[in-house]
């Protein structure tokens, strides 16, 4: 589904009770790291008032850390993945890294959601594969993952020997721009991933690179679009 002009979600979907979406640059940056914190801030409860919930953010470092959201306190955790069972919105927050939202059940049924933050470096640490174990050891039976939008294949460049040294040991990773150079597709490797941990993988297609609805680190250095980052939520 494809937001309206008054959601703040460039997409969003519903399975059971759990709930996902991906905001877009319309709804303004949340980070707030980047350019104006106090406007960041303003977006975040404005986003807190259509979730009916104030969405938790991490204190994300490019790690494969996965923190327990259910004893994490109120401060950002440092993180870039998080797996709970409460009903509040954990949110990753991305801008050509992968948002990956994680929706499971347990034996008596009740939710169990996870969300990580995937770019190149988190995801080489191993960050999906962490996610999704600890999905498992919360007792989820079964478990979805949504891939959402980041720097596809084709637009994602990398130097040569980057690309050679990563590919090495996870070859769905390699691939070529459009324009015929060395790149990275973290989505290809990011769908490898979560079909070895038994996830079912939904696509949800986008390139924050070509798409200005979403907000691209990559994009606004080469075209001074502004900046910012846009959210992946899951909540129930
Ligand atoms: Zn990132
Ligand atoms: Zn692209």
């Amino acid at each position: 589904m494809t937001g309206d002009v008054d959601s703040p979600f460039w997409w969003s979907d519903s399975t059971g009770d759990v709930h996902v979406a991906f905001t877009s640059a319309e709804a303004g940056n949340v980070a707030t790291h980047i350019g104006d914190s106090q406007a960041a801030l303003t977006n975040r409860a404005d986003l807190a008032q259509h979730l009916g919930a104030a969405p938790r953010f991490l204190d994300q470092v490019h790690s494969a850390e996965v923190c327990d959201a259910d004893t994490a306190g109120e401060a950002a955790p440092t993180a870039d993945a998080w797996v709970g069972t409460a009903s509040a919105p954990l949110a990753v927050l991305v801008a050509d890294c992968l948002p990956v939202l994680f929706a499971g059940i347990d034996r008596d049924h009740r939710p169990i959601t996870a969300a990580a933050h995937a770019g190149r470096q988190g995801l080489l640490a191993g960050v999906l594969e962490r996610t999704a174990a600890a999905m498992r050891a919360r007792g989820a039976q079964s478990v979805t993952a949504w891939i959402g939008p980041g720097a596809c294949g084709g637009c994602y460049e990398v130097p040569a020997d980057m690309l050679e040294a990563v590919a090495v040991n996870r070859p769905s990773i390699a691939s070529r721009t459009s324009w015929g150079t060395p790149a990275l597709n973290l989505r290809a490797e990011a769908r490898t991933v979560l079909e070895s941990a038994g996830a079912d993988v939904v696509d949800v297609p986008g390139c924050t690179i070509e798409d200005p609805q979403l907000f691209s680190h990559r994009r606004s250095q080469r075209t001074g679009d502004p900046q910012g980052r846009f959210a992946g939520i899951v909540w129930f």
